[in-house]
């Protein structure tokens, strides 16, 4: 008998229930007790689903009201101090305060630091380390949702991130630099066989420990702790089976250590791990241990092809024993929407060729009966053939004329026609900046009036032209204010994106929307990512006409604003019928052809922000030339077309450049804003070893805070910036764009960052 496995489960349920009962607990209009109902509700629709598929290995403690890994740091009673530390129990608003902060009577904290986890657009919130730091058992919520699930007639698989990965993943901000967070591994794992005791009490037949840390490079001393770690655990399992589980990519030379520990079951991700396979194939699967095959994709929406996934379980099961195969997802399904059901406007083609949490579930339950019976799924079988064959062969997937179009780009597509000196020289006279010349990353607040003009417009209340005309009017406030603020290259504030990437995806062919595909991005922050399906073109201008109208209302430059080829693909699924590197060229042109439309209605500066070709970085710095050496191309394709007096902005986020400083300079724009408020001393020591050519604004404050800094400590900020890098090649700006932000705290900001450019150049006169 195959065994079906599911690595982990969206929580937010089918109607954003979580997010609902979560902020209406916050805002203190919810009590508790209906919190934990809600709660309840959404565990129980997610193992009874799973179940009635025929689901053998039903994952619980996937739940959680904000994070996974905030959930084991209160279970290990990590709490930093200034959330009142831990000693007993860890309460649920403690775990609010640090997921969000608080504000309250003896309490006035920010929110633990929140990073991506691993490639995903999914956010954790940062363990905090520290030397000599205790733990102890803090929460029961693995053991009471075990049990819970249990009195619901639900046997499950309690599922735990493992330590290893939950003490690679924590910062140290405030240790001393010899500091090996590795030494912290036996204390942390008191608290694990505790846990694992009381589940194996409760009668728990296999616990599932997450490790995706093995899919990053790793020491070897992190693999030996990983042996001694789970070889404790081990002592400590009685009759309870344990799995390590890993995903998003392949475990590499961590394999030796994974296979050899003295669990029952690892983990694979074979949809993203390519190396997995040769990787079993070559050393095959010691001690007779079960292998949790990851076949059907946890981080993408399209449909499995059931004929290769039955293929390649069918390899496995020769290279490690055919009844040690357990059919499972390639990780998590948290990173996917919850259901097709809804999408009703999904045309049916379209819909055929997607599968959602739900879709998914049903999968691998497939999957796990065609091991056992190769008649068993007739149905299915046949209805993923057609759907497969209707999408090879779509005219919606194959545009000749687009993939002409990319085979017919030659060396010169990719490359401005002067060199850096050349276009500075072209630009310069025909801009005429003064130095250190100011400006904005794009957005503007997106005031609460705008919002409602927008849902009114998306519900049919406001007809278009009473819309253009809010955003119009909106346009023109926003011109006016730069002009009062003194302000050298405008921008129109972008009062018509409702987000970056999801504005061009509707003007651009190949994209598709759902209406209630929602994602978890954090908390209760969830996001709708398009679905790129088919072959990219752009049929005609998208931003052209607001562009040029700002323009009509002001002598300043007016910066057109495009979303980068890279930063579409990262924010959305992709399609896997072609590599990534294929569909970014495609959005890359259409790009070109706005960029193209831009210069010529006498666009001077343009900008292509590409804040995610950072976090695309992959998993493991071997990959990384491969990435760099598409994603950079395809930023030039979309820009290189222009001439030489045309000015390429782009603007980046999270300052962490040092490692790809080099790849950014190949992105050969004229000018770069950078996130950099946060690490100021970090990215200007970049500048000291690399000496960068081109223009750069170092964003001269953190527009993630409502704090408003004082003019003195922008012109302090730009001289360390003018000390490390060419005083003439240095532009004045935030380090983000103001969408967030309020009027009441962006007005005296640029105030007092136009006051600063100011001081500057009064200085470099002097
Ligand atoms: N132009 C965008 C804005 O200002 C950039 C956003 C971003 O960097 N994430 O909002
Ligand atoms: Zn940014």
């Amino acid at each position: 008998m195959a065994l079906a496995h599911i690595v982990g489960y969206p929580r937010i349920g089918t109607r954003r229930e979580l997010k609902r009962a979560t902020e209406a607990y916050w805002d203190g209009e919810l009590p508790r007790e209906q919190l934990e109902a809600a709660a309840r509700a959404l565990r129980l629709e997610a193992w009874t689903r799973m179940r009635d598929a025929g689901i053998d290995l039903v994952p619980s403690n996937t739940f959680s009201y904000y994070d996974q890994v905030l959930d084991t740091t209160a279970m290990l009673g990590a709490v930093p101090e200034r959330y009142g530390g831990a000693n007993g129990a860890v309460d649920l608003d403690t775990y609010f305060a640090m997921a969000r902060g608080a504000q309250r009577t003896g309490l006035d904290v920010t929110a633990i630091e929140m990073t991506k986890w691993f490639d995903t657009n999914y956010h954790y919130l940062v363990p905090e380390l520290r030397p000599g730091m205790r733990f102890h058992l803090a929460t029961t919520k693995a053991v009471d949702e075990y049990r819970e699930a249990r009195a619901a007639g639900i046997e499950t698989v309690p599922v735990l991130i493992g330590p290893l990965s939950w003490l690679l993943l924590g910062k140290a901000h405030d240790a001393p630099a010899d500091f090996d967070r590795l030494t912290l591994l036996p204390a942390v794992l008191a608290v694990y066989r505790e846990v694992l005791a009381a589940l194996s009490d409760a009668g728990a037949r296999w616990v599932q420990f997450d490790e995706p840390v093995l899919v990053q490079d790793r020491t070897p001393e992190e693999l030996t702790a990983l042996s001694g770690a789970y070889a404790a655990l081990a002592a400590e399992a009685g009759e309870t089976q344990l799995l390590v589980q890993t995903y998003f990519g392949d475990v590499d030379a961590a394999y030796p250590a994974l296979t050899a520990l003295p669990v029952a079951a690892i983990g694979l991700d074979f949809v993203r791990g390519r190396r997995n396979l040769e990787l079993v194939r070559a050393h095959g699967l010691p001690g007779g241990k079960f292998l949790a095959a990851g076949v059907v994709d946890g981080r993408n929406v399209w449909r499995n092809d059931l004929d290769a996934s039955r293929a390649l379980l069918a390899e496995l099961g020769t290279l490690v024993g055919p009844d040690r195969v357990i059919v499972s997802t390639a990780g998590s399904l948290q990173h996917v929407p919850l259901t097709l059901e809804r999408e009703t406007r999904l045309d049916q083609e379209l819909r055929s060729w997607l599968a959602f949490a739900h879709e998914k579930v049903e999968e691998v339950a497939t999957l796990a009966r065609l091991a056992d019976d190769p008649e068993g799924a007739a149905d299915q079988l046949a209805a993923t053939r057609s759907a497969l064959a209707s999408r090879r062969a779509s005219a919606r997937t194959n545009d000749p004329a687009v993939r002409a179009r990319v085979a017919a780009t030659n060396d010169a597509d990719y490359a401005r026609a002067g060199a850096v000196v050349e276009r500075r020289r072209a630009q310069r006279a025909r801009l005429n900046l003064p130095p250190f010349p100011t400006t904005t990353i794009g957005s503007f607040p997106q005031t609460d009036e705008l919002r409602r003009a927008r849902r009114r417009f998306d519900d049919g209340e406001l007809d278009e032209a009473a819309y253009e005309q809010v955003i119009r009017d909106e346009i023109a406030r926003v011109v006016t204010l730069q002009e009062q603020l003194g302000l050298d290259v405008l921008v129109h504030g972008e009062p018509e994106r409702n987000d970056m990437v999801e504005y061009f995806g509707e003007q651009l062919a190949g994209f598709a929307f759902t209406r209630f595909g929602w994602v978890q991005s954090y908390g209760s922050r969830n996001v709708k990512p398009p679905i790129i399906y088919g072959d990219v073109s752009r049929p005609d201008p998208m931003t052209v006409r607001w562009i040029t109208y700002a323009q009509s209302l002001t002598q300043k430059p007016m910066k057109g604003m495009l979303t980068g080829p890279v930063t579409v693909l990262n924010w959305s699924f992709v399609r896997d019928d072609q590599p990534r590197a294929e569909t970014c060229r495609q959005v890359a042109l259409a790009i070109r052809d706005e960029v193209a439309d831009l210069e010529a209605a006498a666009i001077a500066v343009i900008q292509i922000d590409e804040p995610a070709l950072r976090e695309g970085l992959p998993l493991r710095r071997s990959d990384w030339t491969s990435y760099l050496g598409w994603a950079v191309p395809c930023f030039r394709l979309a820009t290189a077309g222009v001439r030489d007096d045309t000015q390429i902005h782009t603007h980046m986020c999270y300052s962490e450049f040092n490692e790809i400083i080099q790849a950014i300079s190949d992105l050969d724009a004229d000018v770069i804003s950078i996130e950099n408020s946060r690490s100021d001393a970090e990215l200007l020591d970049v500048f000291r070893r690399f000496s960068y050519d081109k223009e750069i604004g170092p964003g001269v404050y953190d527009i993630h805070s409502p704090r408003v800094p004082p003019a003195a400590e922008m012109t302090d900020r730009l001289r360390q910036a003018t000390a490390v890098l060419p005083p003439d090649l240095v532009w004045v700006n935030p380090d983000c764009g103001l969408k967030t932000r309020r009027y009441e705290e962006t007005v005296p900001a640029l105030e007092h960052m136009v006051a600063a450019a100011q001081a500057l150049r009064a200085g470099a006169a002097a």
